[in-house]
């Protein structure tokens, strides 16, 4: 018997939303394109519903300029994301043929959500923000304002007082790495439950959260820039209130505050590894602050699976690092540790799940293994 399809509806009119619909006439093979960042021309993220897929047959999505995206090396051994509920995400079928990146889903209902990784929308976060001042200690320190007026919540556990470590993450500065804000969104559930680590880490340091740092990017459904199209992590020598007033709230709280530790949460399109990047080409780096990222790194391997040392960035010349990247301007700033950390949008191919490749809920795991990495290394920060 052969099933007749009806064209499909496509929505992207809401957080995070991502899609342009180039024709919808054949609905066995639904013709798309990404829509670059607002005034700039990354682009990468996408994220859309189709509603009147026919349960029990196959739909195809074509991402027709995936070829040109920003990081179009990313698509080989990517696999695109589905939901039917907005909660449970799993991976599909996915090729892409050197132009167009396409995928299917055997439908099962008549709608479904798509999308380059599990979003973290903003109704979470606020709800996120709300939850993090609930907890005992824990305190929305200031608010800083996107371009477009968004709150930008830095949060505190801890009292602040004088000699206590000060450990800083920061999240999402490129905004279509929505696993960063998961894996703050585990920093925080650990904080809840206020285990002996977190009980151990908050003796001897205040923690610095902020869970994401270019809320306009990620509302509009961006890849890499804030709504003036400026990439906020190559904004960090010359941050201004009006072109970047994102990086400028930051380093101005980073300055008031002082900082023992800096962490950047990120996401990777093509390597499919966790890992972190330091500041090997700092001016300013030294043995103290490399036997530091050393620890680091080694302790994080011992406590999960889901990190490695092997795969990564290349390393900086000694001299020649990027200083306008908040992880190389934070750590000569302040001559700390200082680390970019990256998951992939892919998975992590030393432990890979074929359901669902790196996710949310193993962002999250993530950063509880990192706040016990940071527990055990707190004393020897300065
Ligand atoms: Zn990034």
């Amino acid at each position: 018997m052969t099933v007749t399809l009806s064209p499909l509806t496509l929505d992207c009119d809401f957080d995070a939303g991502n899609i342009q619909v180039l024709d919808t006439r054949d609905p066995g093979r639904t013709r798309l394109a990404i829509r670059a960042d607002t005034h700039s021309d990354h682009f990468q993220w996408f994220h859309f519903k189709a509603s009147g897929l026919t349960p029990g047959q196959i739909h195809a999505f074509s991402l027709d300029n995936a070829g040109k995206s920003s990081y179009n090396k990313a698509w080989s051994g990517y696999q695109a994301v589905a939901s039917y509920d907005q909660r449970q995400w799993f991976r599909i079928p996915t090729r892409f043929d050197g132009q167009a990146l396409v995928f299917e889903l055997y439908a099962q209902h008549a709608q479904a959500w798509f999308a380059y990784f599990e979003p973290y929308s903003r109704a979470r976060h606020n709800q996120l923000i709300e939850r993090a001042r609930q907890i005992p200690g824990v305190e929305l320190l200031a608010t800083g304002r996107s371009v477009e007026g968004r709150d930008i919540a830095l949060l505190r556990a801890g009292d602040g007082a004088p000699g206590k470590r000060k450990i800083w993450l920061i999240a999402q500065q490129h905004p279509g790495e929505h696993m960063a804000e998961w894996f703050l969104e585990g920093l925080i559930d650990r904080l809840q439950a206020n285990d002996a680590a977190v009980r151990q880490l908050l003796a001897s340091a205040d923690l610095y959260l902020i869970p994401n740092m270019n809320p306009d990017g990620a509302f509009r459904g961006h890849l890499r820039t804030n709504f003036n199209g400026k990439d906020l992590n190559r904004a960090w020598q010359d941050a201004s209130i009006e072109h970047t007033p994102e990086v400028f709230f930051a380093q101005t709280q980073m300055k008031q505050q002082g900082v023992d530790l800096f962490l950047d949460v990120h996401g990777d399109e093509e390597i499919p590894f966790v890992f972190t990047a330091g500041c090997e080409g700092n001016p300013g780096y030294t043995p103290r602050l490399a036997a530091l990222e050393n620890t680091f790194r080694t302790t994080l391997c011992s406590l999960t699976a889901d990190f490695q040392t092997t795969h990564g960035y290349p390393l900086d010349a000694p001299g020649k690092a990027n200083m306008a990247l908040a992880c190389n301007a934070v750590g000569e700033a302040h001559d700390c540790l200082s680390l970019t950390l990256e998951m992939p949008f892919k998975d992590h191919d030393d432990a890979p799940n074929a359901v669902t490749g790196w996710s949310a809920e193993r962002s999250r795991a993530l950063a509880g293994a990192v706040l016990e990495t940071v527990a055990t290394m707190v004393a020897q920060l300065r």
